[in-house]
């Protein structure tokens, strides 16, 4: 571990990478976010005009952009003052490091980091200079629409239709989509649909557009309500035919591809959220006296430290080992060799962040369990580790997604040895 020469210098408490675009982010957050978290979280809503600030301030063109920034998009602001050619896989995972830091605001965008990245790989040129300019502006907002009531981990099934018109200028999208995260607000919704026959053959990804025949109502859950968790009803939704994404068919392909980095970016919740809980929970051990000695004379809470330290510091080295990956392969390797480890290491995240949330808690008391003062951070963490499990890939799924892959290039590597 290096003694980090910004924020905290507890142990574990903050990872130490591109000072200066953490510096950037940070002191926005702590400008416009930080003091008004409590009161948006007691109010269960982020003020809108907040996002479009968001765009000023240079955020939503990275959010949307992942690990590379497209030429094009350089006339937008950008935080931290780096060139967009420059942008890589770690400002990705430093921004938003930084952006969960902050609290409540990291739900704000939720929606825009899983709901682009399709309409920037698959989409023709025309669909994205019409998109783009309104939600890179903050002037509208997307979310990505695959779960169904019916069905979630088994996306291959999905039952939402998407028929053609009979002069083919439209698609007729009928069915519900549930749990979409930022639906509430969002003007765009990157769906799922089935456009063919049964099985992964037939689904195909639209962008369909809030208008008559769409209704959203919220889904209260776990985390709270700040990223707008909603069930969506599309009854009779004509939506032009161009805003279908990349061919018919492809559309459970993409919709795979784009996990990875969903499930990248709980990583990044899950180390940040570890952090937080660390530097709170030493902070109370170094002054909270029990048994005529503080906390941290203990040697069974030094122990308790240094088991959170060494996974926490072993996830970060995990994550960063795949961020270099996937900078350093092409998007079509990246797909074909990460999506089993991403899968296991989104798993591993959310093992990490149960036992370091659970530890803390307990470290601070009955201050753990409040919502308010010391404690609140960690209670909030506590709270949120289920959403780290389940949403972008339940457990159970992934890890099992994750042998089955690793199999498949096991066999990829044995033909290709044979070849030889
Ligand atoms: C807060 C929240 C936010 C979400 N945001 C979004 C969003 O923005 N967009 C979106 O499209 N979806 C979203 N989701 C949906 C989320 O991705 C699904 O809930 C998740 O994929 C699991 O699907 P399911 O709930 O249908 O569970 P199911 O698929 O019914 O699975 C239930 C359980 O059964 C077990 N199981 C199922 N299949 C297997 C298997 N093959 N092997 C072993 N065990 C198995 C697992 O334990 C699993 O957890 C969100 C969900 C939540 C709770």
């Amino acid at each position: 571990m290096t003694t980090p020469s910004f924020g905290s210098t507890l142990p574990w408490a903050e990872p130490s990478c591109h000072r200066k675009l953490r510096d950037a982010v940070r002191k926005w957050c702590e400008e416009h976010i930080v003091p008004y978290t409590e009161e948006w979280v007691e109010k269960g809503a982020i003020p809108i005009h907040l996002y479009q600030e968001c765009a000023k301030a240079g955020l939503l063109v990275p959010i949307a952009a992942g690990k590379s920034i497209p030429p094009e998009w350089s006339h937008y602001p950008f935080i931290g003052d780096i060139p967009a050619s420059e942008w890589n896989g770690f400002h990705d995972l430093v921004l938003w490091d930084e952006l969960i830091r902050s609290g409540s605001i990291a739900s704000l965008f939720i929606g825009l980091t899983v709901g682009a990245p399709p309409l920037r790989q698959f989409a023709s040129k025309s669909l994205q200079d019409k998109i783009f300019p309104e939600i890179l502006s903050g002037e509208k907002r997307v979310c990505l629409a695959i779960t169904e009531p019916t069905c979630g981990s088994d996306v291959r099934n999905l039952a939402t239709t998407a028929e053609r018109s009979a002069d083919g200028k439209c698609y007729i999208v009928n069915g519900e989509k549930k749990w979409i995260t930022n639906g509430m607000f969002s003007h765009y919704f990157m769906t799922a649909v089935r456009t063919g026959g049964p099985g992964a053959e037939g689904i195909s990804m639209l962008l369909i557009p809030r208008s008559e025949g769409v209704r959203t109502r919220p889904i209260s859950v776990m985390p709270g309500p700040l990223s707008a968790t909603t069930y969506v009803t599309f009854e009779d939704v004509k939506v032009p035919a161009e805003y279908l994404i990349g061919q018919a068919g492809a559309g459970f392909k993409q919709t795979m591809i784009n996990f990875n980095h969903e499930r990248l970016w709980a990583v990044f919740q899950a180390l940040r959220g570890c952090r937080t809980a660390l530097n709170d929970a030493f902070e109370w051990a170094l002054k909270r006296e029990a048994f005529g000695k503080r906390l941290i004379e203990q040697p069974v809470v030094r122990w308790k430290f240094g088991n959170m330290g060494r996974k926490v510091e072993a996830l970060q080295a995990w994550t960063e080992s795949v961020v270099w990956e996937s900078e350093n392969l092409s998007d079509e390797e990246a797909g074909r060799l990460l999506g089993g480890v991403t899968a296991l290491l989104k798993v591993e995240a959310g093992v990490v962040a149960k036992s370091v949330a659970e530890e803390c808690l307990k470290i601070m008391g009955g201050l753990g369990l409040t919502k308010t003062g010391q404690g609140s951070r960690i209670e909030a963490f506590y709270r949120s580790v289920p959403s780290l499990v389940v949403p972008g890939g339940s457990e159970d799924v992934l890890i099992d997604l994750g042998v089955r892959e690793a199999l498949k290039l096991s066999r990829q590597a044995e033909k290709a040895r044979a070849k030889i």
